[in-house]
């Protein structure tokens, strides 16, 4: 990793400052956010903003769940198992109330249950850590022996298998639906809604000052909310050039013979397989075929101009894993592919903080291959961050990005795919 452009040093004084800053303290008039990035971070920031009172301008360039987002696919696996990891358990936690409540809204398939099933080759410590978690949170966790998991699952090969796990708060939220459906709420409600390009306008004592946008007007507002997933290092090449970096993913959709029922949501739990690779992959939900992705970090990407055709090679990885793990599958068709891209931060976890140099501009984002079902959760931080001054989290903080460079630490996302 490069040595950063900006220190630790620089970090704090942006925060130093902060306490004077009165930009969005709870007034007497309401506070105008304006939110670039209408993906699943930014339109659920949207909506906390909104619903603790603010006024919020939201700004996408490409609209929200455009195919270039991170957040326009399909479906997004919801699960809470975090490792040790409790601080994510207790987001998903928050989540999954969100999800359900936004579900609840429409006759539409937003959520889907199936459970998830986390198939170990190798040891599974990783879930065992997380099981004090999941239990005081209340997500039941069921080992399950290998006969039975071959009785209760047959279209599953368990070879290599050592041992299985069943998450059952667990599944599928329909992504793009889920983002494209908030903002035809927000809509519905009046909220302000700018389909334009936006970049950060000049800081002055500290204060971002205003908006750039492409069709060459400006927008002023109290606060500036940046959750422009992988587009957040060329937005901010100086700030977050070397913390986002977006990776090539492809994903497939394979098609189960005709009347199978064996590989619909209500007998095929969602899977996580960890062999070399990990590989994980989705029902066949409302017939666009069984779902399987590789984990595996791709090729940097450009998530405007990057190549978006599927590679046989991936291609070929998939059908193996299928061959092998869902052999009645090893021929089936492929019905679509489609190439995302992950927004990886150094070390997988989330950034959720301030500009180093604006007090007023905060930086959302680093889903790294996991980020969707978190967003609620993300959504309520931030507002709470910018309206009730509520302390930046410091697993998320960007001071330990700055650590991390100044201490020569590679880049490694840490592969929590899904
Ligand atoms: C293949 C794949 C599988 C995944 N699987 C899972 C999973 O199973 N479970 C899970 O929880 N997560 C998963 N993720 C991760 C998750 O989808 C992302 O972390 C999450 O969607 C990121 O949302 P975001 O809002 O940060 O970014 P995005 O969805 O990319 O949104 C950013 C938005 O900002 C807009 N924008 C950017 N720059 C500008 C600008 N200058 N002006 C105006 N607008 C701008 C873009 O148009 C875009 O709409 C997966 C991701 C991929 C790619």
């Amino acid at each position: 990793m490069q040595r950063p452009s900006w220190s630790r040093r620089r970090f704090l004084g942006a925060v130093a400052a902060a306490p004077a800053m009165t930009y969005v303290a709870r007034a007497s008039t309401a506070p105008h956010v304006a939110v670039v990035g209408a993906g699943a971070f930014g339109m659920w920031t949207a909506d906390q903003l909104h619903r603790q009172g603010a006024r919020v301008t939201l700004i996408d360039a490409y609209g929200p769940g455009s195919p270039r987002a991170s957040s326009g696919g399909d479906s997004r696996v919801i699960r809470a198992v975090y490792g040790p990891d409790r601080i994510y358990v207790d987001m998903v936690k928050r989540s999954f109330e969100l999800w359900e409540e936004l579900a609840a809204l429409t006759t539409r398939d937003l959520y889907t249950e199936t459970g998830a099933l986390w198939m170990h080759r190798g040891g599974d410590d990783y879930l065992r850590s997380a099981l004090p978690f999941m239990r005081a949170a209340g997500f039941p966790l069921e080992p399950v022996d290998l006969d039975d998991a071959r009785r209760r699952w047959p279209q599953i090969s368990f070879d290599g298998v050592r041992s299985v796990w069943l998450e059952h708060r667990a599944g599928a939220l329909a992504a793009r639906d889920c983002v494209r459906f908030m903002h035809q709420l927000r809509q519905q409600q009046g909220g302000d809604y700018l389909r334009l390009r936006a970049r950060p306008g000049p800081i002055r004592s500290g204060v971002m000052t205003r908006l750039l946008l492409d069709d060459g007007t400006q927008l002023e507002a109290d606060a500036y909310v940046f959750a422009c997933g992988p587009w957040l290092s060329k937005l901010f090449p100086d700030v977050m050039g070397q913390f986002i970096r977006p990776t090539r993913q492809e994903v497939h959709y394979f098609g189960p013979p005709p009347g199978n029922r064996f590989f619909g949501a209500g007998s095929m739990p969602t899977w996580i397989d960890f062999g070399q690779r990990v590989f994980y992959g989705l029902p066949d939900l409302q017939g666009r075929g069984f779902k399987i992705a590789d984990d595996t970090r791709g090729e940097l990407f450009d998530p405007d101009e990057g190549d978006r055709t599927p590679s046989p090679e991936a291609i070929a990885r998939a059908r193996a894993l299928m061959a092998q793990r869902f052999p009645s599958l090893r021929d089936a068709p492929l019905l679509e592919a489609r190439v995302c891209q992950y927004e990886n931060s150094p070390d997988g976890h989330l950034i959720i903080d301030r500009h180093p140099d604006a007090t007023n501009a905060w930086l959302v984002g680093g889903g790294s291959g996991h980020g969707f079902k978190l967003s609620p959760a993300v959504g309520q931080m931030v507002a709470g961050h910018l309206l009730d001054q509520r302390p930046v989290e410091p697993r998320f903080a960007m001071t330990r990005l700055a650590d991390m460079a100044e201490q020569g630490t590679q880049f490694e996302s840490r592969g929590e795919g899904a």
